[in-house]
């Protein structure tokens, strides 16, 4: 027997609409790509999307039709999200920082039939547009008075377009399972790979985000996503803040200390959210200044491993509660969060900076296991440690166009290409990605592990540390670190700090040191491209 409740199709047009009604004021507050901040509010945003979707039909555009973006964090990449999914259609953030190669390539995969572009990117579709055949236009989010000149000939002015319209618009009904959004992972091993979200699993998702086990977004938030909406969608802010009400703070592109700081301190914020790369230049700037957060009480770092070092220094230094959480583009991308349980009320602050370490516990709806080579479930005694697997409803069933083949077995669970520990408590820690790990004479080393404590090593900005054959042992881990300027840490400084947590065996067999290391698109270590480098090192 079925209930007897309506079924209403959860679609994210629903969700501006809320916002737009109930949090009409509530501001979305903008560094813009032109210069000067920008300010608007729920009710103006779910305006102009409607009048981006009216547009947009005008052009021709027919529901399920993807709509590329190449954009940071502001309004108008809002206002696409809302709009382009709302009527129906695929909002596909494309990642700016992948080589031309790889968005050329994702961009007719995709079949974008237009792209919305920040100014910052135009130079780049200049440079693509000849491989782009089946782009029909190339919509510049600016104004008339700021359009570039341009030889291109497929260039639409966004406020001009949208300025046609008046908005008279009611959002489309349609089916919840549509696809409204598609992002292509980072591909550093092959082609990049589309995960095709729909309305449904972003709304529930959204649900999550806002629960306080979650990230906890509620309307008395003033929340800074650092995270790039071409990042998983910025980890799904951008629709949570809809649903609760929140004060949405966005960067544009300038993601330095101090142009973070300045921000978070003149907007309020009270939540921030991005990846460890920048959370080290904020500190750095924060430390180096003497300065202090005054409003902002917690932070979310994830997409990497948050080194100790990071989590004491936001938590002991500045009182800002850290939330280390873990996920993944297929899994929209919310898995686990790190929040703390009544139970650990009484512990040390060290003790509880060891459980935030963990990238913490499943949030409600999602299934987590772990499993050894032959698929059989470990124990969830903090010790075994195997792959992890995912399930639940808004994680991936397969990526666009059947890439990658069967991506799910036949109980639906997907294999995130990690390995962990699982412990009673349900607290998951992620030992490595599976291509990173150390294999030195039949046992592990975590080079998550090794690379944590070494960046609390004085004198250390960033390390990394990677496997390098060895004749007796297969692999032992090299750590590539880089100094903080004027710093004369040693080889020998860093291996001694290394032995005060790291058993012998784990400990690195040497440490060089560069002036930078390589990134991924998304900000993460690039350790192919240092395990490249460094195949033929030689080890003392
Ligand atoms: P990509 O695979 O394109 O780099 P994702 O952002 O989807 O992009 O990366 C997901 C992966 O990032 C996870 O499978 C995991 O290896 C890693 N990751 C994410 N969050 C954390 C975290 N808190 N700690 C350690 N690793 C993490």
């Amino acid at each position: 027997m079925l209930g007897l409740v309506q079924d209403r199709p959860l679609l994210i047009s629903s969700l501006i609409e809320y916002a737009s009604l109930y949090h009409g004021d509530v501001e979305i507050v903008s560094r813009s790509v032109e210069g000067p901040i920008h300010r608007t509010n729920y009710r103006e945003v779910n305006q102009r999307a409607k009048k981006l979707a009216q547009a947009l039909g005008r052009l021709g555009v027919q529901p399920g039709e993807r709509i590329g973006t190449l954009a940071w964090n502001g309004y108008r990449h809002v206002e696409i999200y809302f709009g382009v999914s709302g009527m129906g259609c695929v909002c596909h953030t494309i990642n700016p920082r992948l080589f031309p190669e790889q968005i050329a390539y994702i961009v007719n995969h995709a079949e974008d039939s237009y792209i919305l572009v920040d100014l910052t990117f135009v130079p780049l579709v200049e440079a693509l547009a000849d491989h782009l055949p089946n782009v029909k236009g190339f919509i510049v989010m600016t104004d008339e008075a700021h359009m570039p000149d341009s030889k291109l000939d497929r260039l639409i002015c966004y406020e001009t377009l949208i300025g046609a319209e008046d908005g008279d618009y009611a959002w489309p009904d349609f089916d919840e399972n549509t696809a409204s959004s598609l992002c292509y992972t980072s591909g550093t091993t092959g082609n990049p790979k589309g995960v095709l979200y729909s309305n449904r699993s972003t709304v529930l998702h959204s649900f999550c985000v806002c629960t306080n086990d979650g990230l906890g977004v509620c309307n008395q938030d003033s929340i800074l996503p650092v995270v790039p909406m071409f990042h998983a969608n910025a980890w799904g802010i951008p629709y949570a803040a809809a649903m609760s009400g929140a004060k949405m703070v966005m960067p544009g592109a300038a993601m330095d200390g101090q142009s973070i700081y300045e921000l978070m301190e003149a907007e309020g914020v009270t939540l921030s959210a991005g990846v460890p790369t920048v959370w080290l230049m904020l500190l750095g700037y924060v430390k180096e200044k003497g300065l202090k957060f005054s409003t902002m009480t917690r932070t979310v770092i994830g997409g990497s491993a948050a080194p100790r070092s990071m989590i004491e220094a936001f938590v002991n230094d500045y009182g800002v509660n850290v939330v280390h959480a873990w996920g993944m583009t297929e899994m929209s991308p919310l898995g686990t969060t790190g929040n703390l349980l009544k139970k650990h009320q009484d512990l040390s602050e060290a003790e509880k900076i060891d459980i935030r370490l963990k990238q913490g516990r499943a949030v409600y709806g999602v299934d987590l296991k772990i499993v050894d080579d032959e698929g059989t479930e470990l124990p969830r005694d903090g010790k075994a440690f195997g792959r992890l697997l995912v399930r639940g409803p808004w994680i991936t069933s397969g990526y666009f166009k059947g890439e990658g083949g069967q991506v799910i077995d036949e109980d639906m669970w997907f294999d995130t290409g990690d390995v962990a520990t699982l412990d009673p408590d349900g607290y998951m820690q992620i030992t490595d990605r599976s291509k990173d790990v150390i294999k030195s004479g039949g046992e592990w080393i975590s080079s998550i592990d090794v690379e944590n404590e070494a960046v609390g090593c004085p004198g250390i900005v960033e390390a990394a540390v990677i496997a390098v054959p060895h004749p007796k042992w297969d692999e032992r881990p090299l750590v590539i670190a880089v100094k903080e300027p004027g710093h004369s840490v040693t080889r020998e400084d860093v291996i001694h700090h290394l032995e005060k947590t790291l058993a012998k065996w784990q400990l690195p067999d040497d440490v060089v040191f560069v002036d930078e290391l390589p990134h991924t698109a998304t900000g993460k270590l690039l350790k192919t491209k240092l395990r490249d480098e460094y195949q033929n090192y030689k080890l003392p």
